[in-house]
């Protein structure tokens, strides 16, 4: 009866650590390790090499260390019949909306502009933005996009959200469903993507969308590079249409050298970092599971097959 983990980053021995400091009982394991695979009942993955899962005969259920799954439906040979849980955490979403905010104060007061400028010595105060002159429409009013949403009415900021489902918020308008899309967009100054990945939202950020933004509309996507279509952005961006945009994820991570997202003035980049699981945070979480799953009790955060989110 143990956990294996499967990651191909360098936190391994981190997730290992954090579980065993909690849990010394359970048996938890690498799968890079020997360990018995008929033992394992529990697979706690992120981006797992595909095929992996297939060793396991045994497994109960998927477990992943992140708020998204889509990776887990991308891989061919996973046992997707099983239960899959992800991490529904405060401080995932909270780390995530203070990211969101730094980069929206920072497209408000200009200030990678002015980094550029004054790396060119020059003195060119632009138009003066305030919080009141933007409306912010958050795509997926889900367990981050809610704390985002709450975030930028203490701030001030008018807000939005589109969801499938129809939500009721306090103080945010919201929208649902694609018959509603066109006009959260037509009023949408700052869109931030807070999609899951599925069928439904890959490409969902292309120029069909971007054309339905007011001029000068700014674009964040912290969900996956799998909503964006790289071309269409960059389209928008050089013929004016968006006046730039933030991007924290990508269709390949690392981005390669030569992508042109690098050097575009108006593309603002951090590599995947606007909001990662911390152990501390997101292991009892992993274990309660366990114990639920251990007593035949309801898992907690399950993903619907149906929706693949
Ligand atoms: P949730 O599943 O809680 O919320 C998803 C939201 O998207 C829900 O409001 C859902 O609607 C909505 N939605 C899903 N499909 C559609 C659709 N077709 N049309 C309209 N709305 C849709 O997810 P989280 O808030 O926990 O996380 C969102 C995503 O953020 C994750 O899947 C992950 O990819 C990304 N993420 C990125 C991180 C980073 O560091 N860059 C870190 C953490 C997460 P409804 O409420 O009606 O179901």
């Amino acid at each position: 009866m143990s956990i294996v983990i499967i990651r191909q980053d360098d936190k391994m021995d981190v997730w290992v650590a954090a579980i065993k400091a909690i849990a010394p009982d359970i048996p938890v394991y690498s799968y890079l390790e020997e360990h018995d695979k008929e033992e394992v009942e529990v697979a706690l993955v992120w981006k797992h090499p595909n095929g992996t899962l297939v060793a396991y005969p045994n497994l109960k259920y998927i477990a992943s260390s992140g708020a998204g799954v889509d990776f887990i439906f991308e891989d061919a040979d996973a046992p997707t019949h099983l239960p899959i849980t992800r991490v529904v955490d405060t401080m995932l979403a909270s780390d995530m909306s203070e990211y969101v905010i730094a980069v929206i104060f920072s497209h408000l007061k200009h200030l990678n502009q002015y980094k550029i400028n004054q790396i060119n010595s020059l003195w060119k105060p632009m138009d003066y933005h305030r919080i009141a002159d933007f409306t912010v429409g958050i795509m997926g009013l889900g367990a981050i996009g809610t704390v985002l949403s709450k975030d930028l009415i203490r701030f001030g900021f008018k807000t939005q959200g589109w969801s499938l489902s129809k939500k009721s918020l306090k103080g945010i308008k919201t929208y649902a469903g694609q018959e509603e899309l066109t006009n959260f967009l037509s009023t949408t100054q700052i869109l931030v993507c807070l999609l899951p990945l599925t069928h439904t939202t890959t490409g969902i950020l292309n120029k069909d969308l971007f054309e339905q933004l007011p001029i000068g509309a700014y674009v964040i996507n912290v969900a996956r590079g799998g909503h964006l279509v790289d071309e269409d952005i960059l389209q928008v961006l050089d013929n004016g249409h968006l006046s730039g945009a933030a991007l924290d994820v990508y269709h390949q991570e690392p981005l390669s050298k030569d992508h042109p997202f690098w050097q575009h003035d108006k593309v603002h980049m951090t590599p995947h970092y606007a909001s990662v699981s911390d152990t501390q945070s997101v292991v009892p979480q992993i274990l309660e599971n366990y114990k639920r799953m251990k007593s035949g009790k309801p898992l907690l955060n399950l993903v619907s097959k149906s929706k693949g989110y």
